[in-house]
């Protein structure tokens, strides 16, 4: 079976539509929202509701993160390319243009992303339209999720939240929180449950927000749970605590957001390239793709092993992508995705900001910018480091326990 490596016919128009909405909505006011921290990008509401007007129409298939479900019903597992490679291909070329706007993006949150990915059919229509973040970490858990703190407790038809939340993306502008708490920490991560908390739902309170390296058009929050209190048919997918499936539910959303944030240095990185092209051509640096990189200059062999290994992580992501679409289990391959697009994304952006020299560090350009902004994309959703591991175990057959 020959493999085909080019963008899938049918989603060409939506990546060419994303990629002009890039270009002339959000390239403008990048660098404006990146010196007004915490300001709210308002260009986006028009942006947000083309896109719901393109989502309604049936147009906007896979136009941002709230694409992503997998279908247990319906045609059999075959060769679909669906909305997680669509939703993949868009957001790459969103993040070409700003990956701190498309986190702001008005229901297009991570939260969205694990609604999609673990609600029942009544809450995917109640939780329809909801702009929701996510929040997993706290000031004691980050890479060991399995570790949270924050409790649930069942009081009549509600459960009682208490914890505090860190570093939650969009937890001050989103209308509600898809939250991580624990039903009983003794039974340990299968009794780690997902909650969706309205925006203004009392007991619920934004402390601060974050100061950061980049994304700073992207609000970071502090969030506290005082004993908050949300109706029980707000806890995403079955109350059940299931000790021989373990984390598998809460974990079943990483395998669908790691393609996500793995799209997202994709993008980025491909900005950075594209804009040092131009800048080394206009230098005089000439990249020539039919002759060995050992024969040209440092500058040109050194962007064509970047565009490889760029290249990589755009395949690994449609790979992983495809697979969710077409309901293959792909926990190894969102990993590696992730893995090499995050490591792939800081390193192409940084590289390009060297070989650019004063122009890459100024704020003249962008890319300064891009370096900044891509570093998160190695850190969030698991780190770099948390990928390896989760890669390793699945490869060597060994559990979490096993290798740690
Ligand atoms: C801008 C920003 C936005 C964020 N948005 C969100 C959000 O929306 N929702 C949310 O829930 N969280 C969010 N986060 C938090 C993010 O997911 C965590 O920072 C991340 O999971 C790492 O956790 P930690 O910071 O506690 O680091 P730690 O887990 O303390 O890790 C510190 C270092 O140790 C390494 N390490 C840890 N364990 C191992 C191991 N077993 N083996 C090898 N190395 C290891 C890590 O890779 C890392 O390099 C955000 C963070 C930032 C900075």
């Amino acid at each position: 079976m020959a493999i085909n490596l080019e963008d899938p016919k049918k989603f060409r128009p939506l990546r060419d539509q994303a990629h002009q909405v890039a270009m002339n909505m959000l390239r403008p006011i990048s660098r404006k929202y990146d010196l007004a921290e915490h300001e709210y990008p308002k260009e986006l509401d028009m942006l947000a509701a083309m896109i719901d007007g393109l989502s309604e129409s049936g147009a906007g298939e896979g136009a941002g993160a709230a694409g992503v479900r997998r279908d247990d019903k319906g045609e059999p597992a075959g060769n679909k390319n669906g909305s997680n490679l669509a939703s993949v291909m868009s957001i790459a070329e969103m993040c070409w243009g700003d990956v701190g706007l498309l986190l702001s993006m008005p229901r297009q949150g991570l939260g969205n992303s694990a609604i999609a990915s673990v609600a029942n059919e009544e809450q995917l229509k109640r939780f329809d339209g909801t702009w929701a973040a996510m929040a997993i970490t706290e000031p004691a858990t980050g890479s060991d999720s399995a570790n949270i703190s924050t409790t649930a407790v069942l009081d009549g038809d509600e459960y009682v939240l208490n914890g505090e939340k860190i570093y939650v993306t969009s937890g001050d502008r989103a209308d509600s929180v898809v939250v991580w708490a624990t039903l009983d920490k003794s039974l340990g991560r299968a009794a780690i449950k997902s909650f969706v908390v309205q925006k203004g739902t009392p007991g619920m309170r934004v402390e601060r927000l974050e100061h950061k390296l980049g994304i700073k058009a992207s609000d970071t929050a502090v969030i506290i749970f005082d004993d908050c209190r949300v109706p029980k048919e707000n806890l995403l997918g079955s109350p059940e605590i299931d000790v021989k499936q373990g984390f598998a539910g809460a974990m079943a959303t990483f395998d669908n957001t790691r393609p996500l944030v793995a799209s997202m240095a994709v993008g980025c990185a491909r900005a950075a390239l594209d804009l040092t092209r131009d800048l080394l051509e206009q230098a005089g640096v000439e990249i020539d793709y039919d002759k060995p990189a050992y024969n040209q200059s440092a500058a040109a062999a050194k962007f064509l092993q970047m565009e490889s290994d760029w290249e990589g992580a755009r395949l690994l992501m449609m790979q992983a992508a495809w697979m969710a679409d077409n309901r293959q289990p792909n926990s190894l391959e969102a990993s590696m995705a992730k893995a090499k697009a995050g490591r792939v994304g800081s390193d192409v952006t940084l590289s390009c900001v060297e070989l650019c020299g004063t122009l890459g560090y100024s704020e003249a350009e962008l890319l300064e910018k891009w370096g900044r902004d891509s570093k998160i994309l190695d850190i969030f959703e698991g780190t770099q480091q948390i990928q390896q591991l989760i890669v390793a175990r699945r490869i060597l057959g060994l559990s979490s326990a096993e290798l740690k």
